[in-house]
């Protein structure tokens, strides 16, 4: 099979990409610079007037790169699991990279999209030696609430034995578009509930799970494996001298869940004998495809904007606690 990736890479992956400015002039003030293949520097003004520098380190540093999904996809197959995260602010970019821009074509379209596609291709091409069934899931977590986003009347025929969340729907698919339709159908779920609320999205971590069941026609083997691939929720602090109520809440609950994350792939990275999983939803849905023999690959995107200079700081320090390197 093909395992190579774990020798070669490690386990844990994290990869940086900067969102490019979106003004309508490109913005010379940019804080990021020096952008290349491993790193990234930063200028951070001082009150002396004198810009510090800092340099952070990442396994890679992008503009657009997807290739390096396609191995995960191939250990899926294999029977591993792998979770695949988007990190940042709100707006640094964590939707288009997964989801891809809003009126997206093949060459745009995101992370999903193309781990799906992947999967399907890897499958196929594999008939003779292997059958595979795939199956959907599609949950929001939402202050330390579970919410299945497939559980509407549209669905039937489906199991209810997820892994980690015995209720939630299992939907089976046979191609992408299977998929796409089910993207759709969770999104606008995932609206509706959104009533007062104006972006609910940003404020809930989304995961959508596509679990694997292979069997090896000559050995009779059967093998599970699957892929998270979780748009989190914005990593922006807010200040609680300005903020309130439900709002407040919301706030207190994803800084709790992303550090409980940052917790639990820090003390793999630094392959610590306890991992503490139960802290949170988030990481107790993805135990099992965190640590052990699974594949973590995190894209953390920073803002290029001088104002989101705080965030991009905070946004890099944690990642450099959660890789490897
Ligand atoms: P987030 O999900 O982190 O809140 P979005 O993915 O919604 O952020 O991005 C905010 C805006 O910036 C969107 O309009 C998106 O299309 C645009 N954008 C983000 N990343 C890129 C990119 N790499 N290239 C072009 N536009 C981008
Ligand atoms: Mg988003």
């Amino acid at each position: 099979l093909y395992n190579q990736l774990q020798d070669l890479k490690g386990n844990i992956r994290v990869y940086c990409r900067v969102r490019p400015s979106t003004g309508p002039q490109p913005d010379h003030h940019c804080p990021v610079s020096n952008i290349d293949e491993g790193s990234i520097s930063l200028s951070i003004p001082s009150k002396n007037g004198k810009d510090g520098k800092k340099t952070f380190n990442f396994n890679r540093v992008f503009a657009e790169v997807f290739s390096d999904t396609q191995p995960l996809i191939r250990s899926v197959l294999d029977g591993y699991n792998v979770c695949i995260f988007a990190y940042g602010q709100t707006g640094s970019g964590k939707t288009h990279t997964m989801s891809g821009p809003d009126n997206y074509t093949e060459e745009t379209v995101g992370v999903n999209y193309r781990a799906l596609k992947d999967l399907f291709h890897l499958s196929e091409q594999r008939k003779d030696t292997i059958h595979y069934d795939i199956s959907v899931q599609m949950l929001e977590i939402y202050n330390e609430q579970v919410r299945d986003l497939l559980a509407t009347d549209e669905i039937r025929n489906s199991s209810h034995n997820g892994i980690n969340v015995p209720d939630a729907n299992l939907v089976p698919v046979s191609s992408t578009s299977d998929v796409l339709n089910l993207m759709n159908l969770g999104q606008k779920n995932r609206a509706v509930s959104a009533t007062a609320m104006n972006d609910r999205s940003s404020r809930s971590h989304s995961c959508l799970t596509v679990h694997v069941q292979g069997r090896e026609f000559a050995s009779g083997n059967s093998l599970r494996g699957c892929i998270h691939l979780v748009d989190l929720a914005g990593s922006e602090r807010v200040d609680k001298s300005e903020v309130t109520g439900d709002r407040l809440k919301e706030a207190q609950h994803i800084n709790k869940s992303l550090s409980a994350l940052g917790d639990v792939i820090a003390s793999l990275a630094q392959k610590q004998s306890h991992v503490p999983y139960r802290n949170s939803k988030l990481t107790q849905l993805l135990q099992d495809s965190l640590g052990g023999q699974a594949k973590t690959l995190m894209f953390v995107h920073v803002s290029p904007e001088p104002d989101a200079i705080g965030e991009t700081i905070s946004t890099l320090k944690f990642a450099e606690r959660v890789s490897t390197i």
